[in-house]
């Protein structure tokens, strides 16, 4: 079946509207119709609030019969509800519906692997170690589902990469009318790149089709130098062809405020073993960087602890490591345990040679203000040239900011049951 442009811009205009990125707290609701996101700022009551069982009945029925039971009510798609904003829910009274976690099946002929829409990183990467696989672009934790992923068409830190949706192969999608119909670069390309990136706004993702790279030993370097020079020295580092994954990070200390950087590199090991350690993931750590992380709030004493700790003490934590084990991190190694804030991630991207314009302006007017910045973790996103929509139409540095906020301690219902 061909999809026209008339049928996409209707399928959109009947779905809810949408912003950026999310937190990283687990909302508290009492009202089982109330839903809301991790931010646990945007409680929505809805009509009906379903969650998708990975059961014995197809997924694909189950998508169905949700569609069926909104009987045309405006019904939203959801997956971990990690992005904040309102996308994930339905506009009020519309009918929630949350894919669930589910295994993959792997093509090892193709390179390529089926996930449901439900499935998380976690459930990938346990379906891809054994095989000696690694998914190709994840975002920084594993606990994203692949329906989000594509849907806000995330980047990752595996390097040079374009954004996730530069590595899927096909979707299966479910159309407000009910229909279910395939999508690729070659078969219904338009509905492909508008569902990359789409929000939902096109259709339901049921499951995609990804590419997988090869999994293997990884070993670090960092360098700390001038943010001024980091734009330039990043376009070297991720280019260079040992170079699997990197990122960067800013000072936060008043002293040195988004003026120093650290450059962490990973390149595959020249000796590879026979065969590589199982995933662990580095909840290892979680009792030392969490402490660290969250000893920063508010306090410039803890910021300064921070960054000497990542510029000093991670110099010595050279043991290499398997590419599934570093990208195997859940949110929960550094969240806050406190009902009462909630941490609202913001991210920016910046063509590579504006950096420094960008950082100049930041210095500027983040201290005269009362943001309270926890992180700000630096990452390269080549050019998207899948999607309808791209943030990165051509090479960018994305900034990705993480600042503390308060809550209610017991969320209302944005509207009248
Ligand atoms: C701590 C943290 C770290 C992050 N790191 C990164 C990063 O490194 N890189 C990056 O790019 N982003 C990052 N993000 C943002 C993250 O990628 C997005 O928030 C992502 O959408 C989260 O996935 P999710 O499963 O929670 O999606 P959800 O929040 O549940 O959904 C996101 C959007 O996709 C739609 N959707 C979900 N499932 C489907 C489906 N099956 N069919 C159709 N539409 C669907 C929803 O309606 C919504 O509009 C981070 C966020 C947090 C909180």
């Amino acid at each position: 079946m061909s999809i026209t442009r008339r049928t996409l811009v209707a399928t959109a205009a009947a779905a809810p509207p949408l912003l950026a990125i999310g937190g990283c707290h687990a909302a508290p609701t009492v009202d089982p119709l109330v839903v809301d996101d991790k931010s646990g700022l945007n409680a929505t009551r809805t009509s009906r609030n379903l969650v998708m069982e990975p059961s014995s009945t197809p997924l694909e029925a189950q998508f169905k019969a949700a569609l069926r039971e909104a009987g045309g009510r405006p019904v939203c798609f959801a997956g971990a509800r990690h992005s904040m904003g309102g996308q994930s829910l339905p506009p009020s009274q519309g009918v929630a519906a949350a894919t669930a976690t589910a295994a993959c099946r792997i093509d090892r002929e193709r390179r390529t692997y089926i996930a449901p829409a439900g499935a998380i990183w976690e459930d990938v990467i346990r379906a891809l170690d054994p095989v000696g696989g690694s998914p190709t672009v994840t975002q920084s934790n594993n606990d994203f589902t692949i329906g989000g992923t594509l849907s806000v068409n995330a980047h990752g830190w595996s390097v040079p990469h374009a954004p996730a949706g530069g590595t899927a192969r096909g979707l299966r999608v479910l159309l407000a009318d009910g229909e279910v119909v395939s999508c690729s670069a070659t078969e219904n390309p338009e509905l492909f790149s508008a569902c990359l990136g789409g929000y939902g706004l096109f259709g339901a993702l049921i499951e995609a089709e990804l590419e997988f790279v090869e999994n293997s030993l990884l070993e670090r370097n960092q360098v700390v130098l001038q943010a001024r020079e980091f734009g330039a020295r990043f376009v070297q580092a991720v280019h260079a062809p040992a170079a699997r994954m990197a990122y960067g990070r800013l000072s936060l200390a008043r002293s040195a405020f988004l003026t120093e950087a650290i450059l962490v590199t990973y390149a595959k090991a020249a000796k590879q073993p026979q065969t590589l350690p199982p995933a662990t993931g580095s909840l290892v750590h979680q009792g030392v960087s969490k402490r660290l992380f969250r000893g920063q709030t508010g306090s410039d004493a803890g910021k300064r602890l921070r960054w000497w700790a990542e510029t000093q003490l991670s110099q010595g934590s050279a043991q290499p490591v398997s590419r599934n084990s570093l990208i195997n991190t859940s949110v929960r190694s550094f969240a806050d345990q406190d009902p009462g804030s909630t941490d609202i991630l913001h991210e920016y991207f910046v063509p590579p040679e504006a950096l420094e314009d960008f950082l100049r302006e930041a210095r500027r007017l983040i201290p005269a203000s009362a943001q309270d910045l926890l992180n700000v973790t630096l990452r390269w996103v080549e050019a998207d040239r899948y999607s309808l929509l791209p943030f990165a139409p051509a090479p960018r540095i994305a900034l990705s900011c993480c600042s503390p906020s308060r809550r209610r301690r017991r969320p209302r219902p944005t509207c009248a049951p």
